[in-house]
């Protein structure tokens, strides 16, 4: 995945804004990791980033609107993404490579330290935050009916004779009600 190091060793104490309008940025980890996904309305994001003591303060909010791949159906499911997000990047304390979690005293891997100071990797801050904006189940529909378990065909868009329940046939009379989940 490319990195883009924006350099933090020059901003005021007072912080300052980045914004990022290119949709590559999300658009090319997709296609490394080879995800379905497709841009509706290109995402774009911007963050505020104040120097700390040990690290840095970052604030920001990423929007646009996907299609990714519904968790029953496979067909595109359209995710409006409008998150916020604050994290605290450090400085200081260890670099963890056995778990992913950053507790607030370990080293932040987005950061990177130059002979001119800090950098931060923005492409990856904004990549790990699309993955957390992103449900983990998306339904192109909240009633999707999948795909049939036997034969595959999607159950929107077509019906099939496969044999799908099984269990006590006493409560086949059972199965053509309505059940409303309202
Ligand atoms: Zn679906
Ligand atoms: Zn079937």
């Amino acid at each position: 995945m490319s990195q883009i190091w924006v350099p933090l060793h020059d901003i005021p104490a007072e912080g300052r804004e980045f914004s990022f309008s290119d949709p590559d940025l999300w658009a090319e980890p997709w296609h490394e990791f080879g995800l379905s996904y497709e841009m509706i309305e290109p995402l774009s994001a911007s963050f505020f980033v104040l120097p700390q003591k040990e690290g840095f303060l970052i604030a920001g909010r990423m929007a646009g609107t996907v299609a990714v791949p519904c968790d029953r159906c496979a067909e595109p499911a359209q995710v409006v993404i409008d998150s916020e997000f604050q994290e605290f990047e450090s400085t200081s304390g260890t670099l963890d490579d056995e778990t992913e979690d950053q507790a607030e005293d370990e080293k932040s891997d987005l950061l990177r330290e130059t002979g001119q100071g800090w950098e931060l990797d923005a492409a990856g801050l904004l990549w790990e935050q699309f993955q957390l904006a992103v449900p983990v189940k998306p339904l192109c529909r909240t009633d999707c009916k999948g795909l049939c378990p036997v034969c595959g065909v999607n159950m929107n868009t077509a019906a099939c004779e496969c044999e799908r329940e099984e269990g006590d046939p006493r409560l086949a009379a059972l199965r053509g009600l309505k059940i409303s989940s309202s």
